[in-house]
C-alpha cells in the first residue's frame, strides 16, 4: 500500500504532498521538522530516495494559491484581521513563555519566529503579501505610539502598551523594525522584532529569596542582599535579553514588600514592567535629539529628587549627566539602582570613565556599594537531558579539550547535553534560565584604590584572588552540576569556556 505522509499544519502553506510527490516552497530547505518529515518517509517507504519537487516561493504561491482563510475578512470591517492575529499571536508566546517574536517579510513570504530560553524558533509561515499587511497593521494601526505612513524603507520604533491588546500578564510589547535586504525582490524586506515586557516575574519573597530562584549563589546573594542594607550605588552590567532588569525589578518588589516604611521611585525611559510598591516615573518623551532626550530625562530626575525618595531604580545610565546625577543621590544617602552597557562587573568603572565620569568621583567613601555582571544560561531539562559521558563524540574536539583543561578533578563525568526535549519541557529540553554572574563588593579599600588608579586588569586580579567568581567561573560551576550545556553556555557567554585560563597571558 502507497505511504501517505501528514503534512504538519506548520509547513501546510509551503508544502503540499499530491501524486506521489512532495511539492515543497525553496525557503522550506534545511528547515527541521521538513527533514523529520523526510526522514520518516525513508523508514516508511524503505526508500532513500524521497521525492521532492521544490519552487522558487512566489512559484509555489502562484500555482497553490496559498492564503489563509482564517485572515479573510469577510466583510467584518470592525476588526481587521491584524488585530485579530496579533491578538493571538501575543496570546500563543505569552502560553509558551517567548521574550521576543520576530516577524520576517521577505517578499513572496514572510515567517514568524520565537525566541524561548534565548533560542529562536520557527513559528508559522504566512504569505507575502498577510506578513506586509500584518507589520504595517501593527505599526500604522492603533497598537503602537509610531507615526503612522509606514514604508519599508525606514526603520521604525514603536510600543504596544493599550491593555485592551494584551492577554493578562503581559505589561507591553516593544517594537522595533528594520529594512532588510531580500534576494527575491527588488525594493527591501523588513524585520520586525518584538520584544514582550511581562508583568510578573516567578520569583517571590525577599531578597535572598529571589536572587537563589533567578541563579545567584549563595555568596552572591549575601553580597546584593548587603548592598540593600545601605545607602549607594550598585550598577548591573550585561547584554540586552539576560535579565538585568529582571534582577532590579526583584530587588526593588522585594524591599518595597519586606521594608514599606521606606519611599520606592523608579525612573525609567520608558517602564518595562509593572513593580509593585513602586512609584514609577515615565521618561518617555516624543523627542527626537539625543540632547532632548537627555534633557527629559535630567528634568524628571530633578522632580524626583524632590519626591522625598529613598531608594531609587534608574533604568540605564546612558549619559554623564545621568551618572552624576547617580552619584549625588547615592551620596546624599539614598539607594541607587541602575543599569549600565559594560563587558564584565569591573568594566561599569571603566564605562562610566569612557561617559567622562572622573573616577575619584565614582571611587569614593559611600558613593558605590557594588558592581554586577550577568548572563543567563537555560537549565536543562531534568527529564530529557544527556549525560556527555555516553556520547562525548556529540561535540567537537576543540570543546572537548577546552572542558579537559578547565575541569581537572573528573567533574566532566556529570556534565550533561540538552536531550530532545519531552512533555516535561514543552518539547525544548530546556526548563527556565538563570544567571552566570559575577558580584563585586566595593567595601575593598585596596580594590578600590586599584579602581580609582585606573588599573582596572589588577583590580579584576586582587578580586579575584581575594575569592572572587567571575560569570565565566559560575558558568563553569553551573555545567560542571549538570545543569548548563557547555555548547549552548559557549554560545551565551560570547567566550569560550577556558576564558578564564588565558587572562593574562
Ligand atoms: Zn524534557
Amino acid at each position: 500500500m502507497e505511504y501517505v505522509p501528514t503534512i504538519p499544519e506548520s509547513l501546510a502553506s509551503r508544502l503540499r504532498w499530491f501524486d506521489g510527490y512532495f511539492h515543497a516552497s525553496a525557503e522550506l530547505r534545511g528547515n527541521l521538522q521538513l527533514d523529520n518529515l523526510f526522514a520518516r518517509y525513508s523508514e516508511q517507504t524503505g526508500s532513500s530516495i524521497v521525492p521532492c519537487i521544490w519552487y522558487p516561493p512566489s512559484e509555489f504561491e502562484q500555482k497553490f494559491g496559498i492564503r489563509y482563510s482564517k485572515f479573510t475578512t469577510d466583510g467584518n470591517r470592525e476588526r481587521p484581521w491584524v488585530e485579530t492575529y496579533v491578538m493571538e499571536l501575543l496570546n500563543r508566546a505569552l502560553q509558551k513563555k517567548v521574550s521576543d517574536i520576530h516577524i520576517t517579510y521577505m517578499g513572496p513570504y514572510a515567517q514568524v519566529y520565537f525566541r524561548r530560553m534565548g533560542l529562536l524558533q520557527e513559528d508559522e509561515p504566512l504569505n507575502g503579501e498577510e506578513g506586509k499587511q500584518l507589520i504595517r497593521g501593527i505599526f500604522q494601526g492603533i497598537f503602537s505610539q509610531a507615526e503612522s505612513g509606514f514604508t519599508e524603507f525606514e526603520r521604525y520604533d514603536g510600543r504596544i502598551a493599550d491593555r485592551k491588546f494584551l492577554p493578562e500578564g503581559l505589561f507591553a510589547v516593544r517594537l522595533h523594525s528594520e529594512p532588510i535586504q531580500s534576494p527575491l525582490i527588488a525594493s527591501p524586506g523588513i524585520a520586525l522584532a518584538m520584544r514582550l515586557l511581562y508583568d510578573a516575574t516567578s520569583a517571590t519573597g525577599p531578597v535572598m529569596q529571589r536572587l537563589k530562584s533567578l541563579g545567584f549563589t549563595p555568596e552572591q546573594q549575601k553580597l546584593v542582599n548587603s548592598f540593600t542594607e545601605h545607602s549607594g550605588l550598585t550598577i548591573v552590567s550585561g547584554p540586552t535579553g539576560h535579565g538585568k532588569t529582571t534582577v532590579l525589578k526583584n530587588i526593588m518588589e522585594a524591599l518595597a514588600q519586606y521594608t514599606p516604611t521606606k519611599n520606592y521611585y523608579s525612573l525609567e525611559d520608558p517602564p518595562e514592567y509593572t513593580i509593585l510598591g513602586v512609584r514609577q516615573l515615565n521618561v518617555f518623551t516624543k523627542a527626537v535629539s539625543d540632547a532632548e532626550r537627555e534633557r527629559a530625562l535630567l528634568e524628571a530626575l530633578a522632580g524626583l529628587m524632590r519626591s522625598d525618595p529613598d531608594v531609587i531604580l534608574l533604568g540605564e545610565i546612558r549619559y554623564l549627566e545621568a551618572a552624576k546625577a547617580a552619584i549625588n543621590a547615592a551620596l546624599t544617602g539614598h539607594g541607587v539602582w541602575s543599569t549600565v552597557h559594560a563587558n564584565s562587573a569591573i568594566g561599569i568603572i571603566a564605562r562610566l570613565h569612557e561617559m567622562g565620569m572622573p573616577l575619584e568621583s565614582i571611587c569614593t567613601d559611600g558613593v558605590l556599594n557594588g558592581l554586577m555582571y550577568q548572563r543567563l544560561m537555560p537549565i536543562l531539562c531534568p527529564n530529557c537531558k544527556k549525560s556527555l559521558h555516553k556520547t562525548p563524540e556529540v561535540i567537537s574536539p576543540d570543546l572537548w579539550n577546552r572542558l579537559q583543561a578547565v575541569y581537572t578533578h573528573g567533574e566532566i563525568d556529570a556534565i550533561c547535553l540538552r536531550g530532545d526535549g519531552c512533555p516535561h519541557c514543552d518539547g525544548l529540553g530546556l526548563v527556565n534560565q538563570q544567571v552566570a554572574a559575577e558580584v563585586i563588593s566595593t567595601d575593598d579599600r585596596q580594590l578600590v584604590a586599584l579602581l580609582r588608579a585606573n588599573r582596572l586588569y589588577e583590580a579584576q586580579q586582587y578580586w579575584i584572588n581575594e575569592g572572587g567568581k567571575t560569570h565565566v567561573a559560575h558558568a563553569l560551576d553551573r555545567i560542571a552540576s549538570g545543569d548548563v550545556d557547555p555548547v549552548i553556555a559557549e554560545e551565551r557567554l560570547g567566550l569560550t569556556l577556558d576564558h578564564d585560563l588565558h587572562q593574562g597571558e
